[in-house]
């Protein structure tokens, strides 16, 4: 049987632990709070720095999305359609930093795809567009570049962008240099055509 003083002290210790699980549940609200507000103010710069795609500009970013949908790369169209804000200049961040190509950069977590004029007028048609929008889809998943490069020229085929079809144009050059850079252990092939292991002649 409690003696009325552990009774007491065992309320008192109870009133203490409880006021101390309440000032720590409070103090991670308040810091997620605070960091949601942070995040929020960080969003919000980037779009404020910067100027969004112009109607003609959507169209042809619409039209790549397209391409990549008809040809399965489903889950990319989804995420370039329903989560990327396009912007055609370079906020405060992006213009800090060293840009990682020309054609396009993307701001993860924040979903935000700059698309520079290189993305519109080297790309000599909707397959290139849809292959750096395809990049940039990587990216959106939080994928590095290794990752991204290794990944557009793996499904270079399925996409219809192939050495045969577009190998003589300076966005297939451009593009095959910066793979060789990035994923170099796809060049590692000594029996197939130029080392590529994605390469099916040898
Ligand atoms: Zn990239």
């Amino acid at each position: 049987m409690k003696t009325p003083e552990t009774i007491h002290s065992g309320t008192i210790s109870e009133q203490l632990a409880s006021y101390k699980r309440r000032s720590r549940l409070s103090l991670f609200v308040t810091s997620v709070f605070a960091g949601l507000i942070a995040l929020g103010v960080f969003y919000c710069s980037l779009i404020a720095t910067s100027q969004p795609i112009t109607a003609e500009q959507y169209s042809e970013v619409n039209d790549a999305i397209e391409l990549l949908e008809s040809k399965g790369f489903e889950r990319e169209a989804f995420l370039l359609r329903h989560t990327a804000e396009f912007r055609r200049s370079d906020n405060w961040f992006n213009a800090a930093v060293l840009k990682a190509d020309s054609y396009a950069a993307t701001n993860f977590p924040f979903q935000i795809v700059t698309l520079y004029p290189d993305f519109y007028s080297k790309t000599t048609d909707r397959v290139e567009r849809a292959m750096v929008l395809l990049h940039e889809a990587k990216h959106l998943e939080s994928k590095d570049e290794n990752a991204a490069y290794s990944y557009v020229w793996r499904n270079r085929e399925r996409l219809g962008w192939t050495q045969l079809s577009h190998g003589t144009t300076l966005t297939y050059v451009t593009i095959s240099e910066q793979t060789r850079e990035n994923a170099p252990e796809l060049f590692t092939c000594r029996d197939h055509l130029w080392n590529d292991c994605t390469e099916p002649m040898k």
